[in-house]
């Protein structure tokens, strides 16, 4: 990820003056990283980073470095796998310039092989005693154990450098799979939705079936979150996340679309069918109880507001999202903890304040 920066430089020197000073205040190391998270806070180029830096900050704890490690790696995670990226490229390249040498030098030896048995052959016709036949014998006897070990040494090369890449491969799938999943919640991330509402759109266009999406926003969680904590605040997250997996089918996806908010698509399916999804989902969280694990403390139910879109065929995608949005508006504004299907919207720009 490349960052692009607009400050101009006095702009820039007050925000590093700003993060230098909050690190000398809270005590912390003012190292490359950490300068990065504060940096980014005070030019306020990310909302989430500056809202979740604004909890902490809130909190009434400290910081420690260990959550601005975290902070750091979950916000310029992208930097960092880049470079992994590169890495791995230039490692697969270096194994093959290996590999490549490797079968050069063998290349070399077996001509040498060659020429030397082609020697001998030549020396056999002129050869009369049996000594020098002996002398003769002998040397194509080391010659070809001397191939024979080169060859040895070309295959364990080989297989270390196969091993190697191996390894490679097995880590570029670990990355490839940590940059599509949610770190908190396990399930996909905003990018994997992303790509599977666009391709879930040209699936059902092309078969002219439906496709419906849901999002789904829990209620009341800001103050959920101050009341508990932002901790169990994650795990009411991870709580809903299995909830929505546990109620979807293969061809659905359900992926976390922001902060609290969670999105499911649900192709080949009519709009009816998905208020059905919608509300299994909803009731099913409903019928869980929170419990602080240590100390029994009951911490209520934990309700959610979804909004149900059908998508119209050719329509563009920010669309589709939106009614499913008006709708899941119109759910807050009419009680919460209830689903709200895209007909049941009476005027779409009322809703969106348009
Ligand atoms: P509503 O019923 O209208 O949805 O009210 P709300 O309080 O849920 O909505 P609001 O948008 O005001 O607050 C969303 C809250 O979600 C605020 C923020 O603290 C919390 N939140 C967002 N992301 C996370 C997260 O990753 N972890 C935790 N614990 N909380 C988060
Ligand atoms: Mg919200
Ligand atoms: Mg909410």
């Amino acid at each position: 990820m490349t960052v692009e920066y607009s400050e101009t430089f006095d702009q820039a020197a007050e925000i590093a003056g700003s993060a230098l000073s909050l690190m000398k205040e809270r005590n912390l190391p003012a190292n490359p990283n950490n300068f990065a998270v504060w940096f980014h806070y005070y030019s306020q180029r990310d909302p989430n980073l500056r809202r979740t830096l604004d909890l902490l900050l809130n909190s009434g704890k400290g910081i420690d470095e260990g959550q601005l490690t975290e902070i750091y790696e979950k916000f310029f995670t992208f930097e960092h796998e880049g470079s992994v990226l590169h890495q791995a490229a230039n490692k697969i390249n270096e194994e093959l310039g290996n590999i490549l040498k490797q079968l050069g030098e063998a290349g070399d030896g077996a001509s040498e092989y060659g020429k030397a048995l082609e020697m001998f052959s030549g020396k056999l016709s002129t050869s009369d005693d049996v000594s020098g036949l002996q002398a003769l014998v002998g040397n194509i006897i080391t010659a070809t154990r001397a191939m024979e070990e080169r060859n040895k040494n070309l295959e364990a090369k080989l297989t270390h450098s196969s091993d190697e890449i191996n390894h490679l491969q097995d880590d570029l799938e670990d990355m490839r799979r940590e940059a599509m999943t949610d770190g908190l919640t396990g399930i996909p991330n905003r990018k994997v939705f992303d790509m599977a509402l666009r391709q879930a759109a040209r699936d059902v266009e092309e078969e002219e079936d439906e496709m419906c999406l849901l999002l789904a926003d829990i209620d009341h969680f800001k103050k959920f979150n101050d009341t508990y904590g932002h901790q169990v605040g994650d795990q009411v997250l991870r709580l809903l996340a299995n909830t929505l997996v546990a109620c979807i089918k293969g061809q659905d996806t359900a992926a976390r679309y922001g902060g609290e908010e969670f999105g499911v698509i649900l192709p080949r399916t009519s709009l009816v069918n998905a208020v059905k999804v919608a509300e299994a989902i909803r009731q099913r969280l409903g019928h869980k109880k929170v419990m602080n694990r240590t100390t029994g403390e009951s911490m209520g139910e934990i309700k959610v507001s979804v909004g149900v879109g059908r998508y119209r065929h050719g329509e563009p995608l920010p669309q589709l999202i939106s009614r499913a949005d008006a709708a899941l508006y119109m759910a807050k504004n009419t009680g919460r903890d209830k689903v709200v299907a895209e007909n049941e919207v009476e005027n779409v720009d009322v809703v969106l304040g348009a």
